[in-house]
């Protein structure tokens, strides 16, 4: 924690990389942990359901699953996404990517996020184009319907699905500038988004993690434990 605090104390331009980790402790679980989605039980894996073409074949099942495990409109931020905003506003931290799609990094005042994935908090009628809340996604019953007949879809990147270019660009950007990178909550194997750490040519990488990850050799401080506990005790200067 000492070593954390002064790699903070000195770095200029911390760059936070986070995944679903970042959120479990808002009540929002990941997929990979032991109580993740991953080792709960469906009659398909999590990643079929949450591909574009289970999207189109079976849009029932898939907005079942989506509405019942994905769509978490009602969390609150927690302790590691406050303190990450309050790096940014102090004006340390320049960038958080984040492979999260639940918006919870801009509820706690995070303004430059780069949100690889999308965000359950935007979602578009395919025909006309009307911007939906999530909130309608949620009380819509079935296939979540536009007034014009359309299908409304979630701005979250599916499996099969490409990434956005413009926003992988600004991260890589971000990631590629930064003096110090900060990974937390992520298992590092979800690719391309994991790939964008090597982009990272800075000073100190630092790993937060429950677990141990592929990474945790490259890194110059790991840290086990739970990120929102563990951000806390940062002090801002
Ligand atoms: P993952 O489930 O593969 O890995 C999560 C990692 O975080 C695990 O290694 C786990 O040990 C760790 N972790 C869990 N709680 C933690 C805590 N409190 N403190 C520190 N570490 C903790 O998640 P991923 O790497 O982000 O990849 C999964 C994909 O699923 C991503 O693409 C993401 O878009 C999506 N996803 C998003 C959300 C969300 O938006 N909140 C939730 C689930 C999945």
């Amino acid at each position: 924690m000492k070593q954390l605090q002064e790699i903070i104390n000195q770095s200029k331009n911390i760059v936070f990389f986070g995944g679903a980790g970042v959120s479990t402790e808002s009540g929002i679980p990941d997929f990979r942990s032991v109580d993740g989605l991953y080792h709960q039980k469906y009659d398909e894996p999590p990643e079929t359901i949450l591909s574009h073409t289970y999207y189109v074949r079976k849009p029932e099942a898939f907005f079942r699953f989506y509405k019942d495990k994905i769509l978490f409109f009602d969390k609150k931020p927690n302790a590691a996404h406050l303190k990450l905003a309050e790096l940014e506003a102090a004006g340390k931290l320049k960038a958080v990517v984040t492979q999260n799609i639940d918006g919870l990094h801009q509820a706690a005042g995070s303004k430059n996020v780069f949100e690889l994935h999308g965000s359950i908090l935007r979602n578009y009628c395919e025909k006309c184009g009307k911007f939906h809340s999530a909130r309608f996604m949620y009380e819509a019953a079935g296939i979540p319907t536009c007034e014009c007949g359309g299908r409304v879809k979630p701005d979250v990147v599916l499996y099969e699905e490409g990434l956005d270019a413009g926003i992988m660009q600004g991260a890589i950007r971000a990631i590629a500038g930064a003096d110090t990178l900060i990974i937390g909550g992520t298992s590092l194997v979800v690719y391309p988004a994991a790939g964008l750490i090597d982009y990272f040519n800075g000073k100190n990488l630092v790993l937060i993690n429950k677990e141990v990850t592929a990474r945790d050799t490259h890194a110059d401080l790991v840290i086990q434990g739970k990120i929102g506990e563990i951000l806390s005790q940062i002090e801002v200067g």
